[in-house]
């Protein structure tokens, strides 16, 4: 199975050692062409402003929106990239696949990064978050897999799946696993 990455800007090396640390084959996507037979798409954490621009300017947004079949994994900023609304999301086009609402740099500033351990579908695993996003609401169609005190931390709706943390800058490949089930 090919699962790819997306590779124009943020934790895209990290996504990669993850995916292939779980055994399917990663590619590395920086043009339309590049998501051909692939499963999956990872959006990786990292600035989503910039992340949006540079999906348009590749013409990755349309090429994503056409591929009915990927599954995508959106984090932090990912995550951000998938949801339908944004609050604070001036400079944010996002692909609006996911019926949740989140709220950009909702923690505070880079300083106010954290680690934390949460349950992630019934296992628990360890959770870094940095500059993260919160989501705010979270529509009827989706399932929350993940909570981190009073704040829901993943969710997945069909297909899709966002997580506000990165699961990718840790040992745990618990939510990388879950991502390569979703596309199989
Ligand atoms: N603060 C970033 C944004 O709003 C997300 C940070 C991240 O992806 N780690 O795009």
């Amino acid at each position: 199975m090919k699962i790819a990455i997306l590779d124009i800007q943020g934790s895209v090396v990290e996504h990669l050692r993850a995916l292939e640390a779980c055994g399917v084959d990663v590619v590395r996507v920086k043009k339309p062409a590049d998501l051909e037979g692939c499963a999956g798409l990872v959006i990786p954490g990292g600035e989503s402003t910039t992340l949006s621009k540079l999906l348009s300017r590749f013409g990755l947004r349309d090429a994503i929106l056409a591929h009915k079949d990927l599954g995508i994994w959106g984090t932090c900023a990912g995550a951000i990239l998938l949801a339908k609304e944004i609050e604070d999301g001036e400079g944010v086009e996002s692909l609006g696949l996911m019926d949740i609402k989140v709220k950009r740099n909702a923690y505070g500033r880079q300083l106010d990064s954290f680690e934390a351990e949460v349950v992630f579908a019934g296992k628990k695993v360890p959770a870094v978050f940095i500059r993260a996003p919160k989501i705010s609401e979270v529509k009827r169609s989706c399932d929350i897999l993940a909570s981190s005190g009073d704040e829901v931390v993943a969710v997945r709706e069909g297909k899709y799946l966002a997580t506000t943390f990165h699961p990718e800058m840790t040992n745990d490949l618990t939510v990388v696993q879950y991502f390569i089930s979703m596309c199989a």
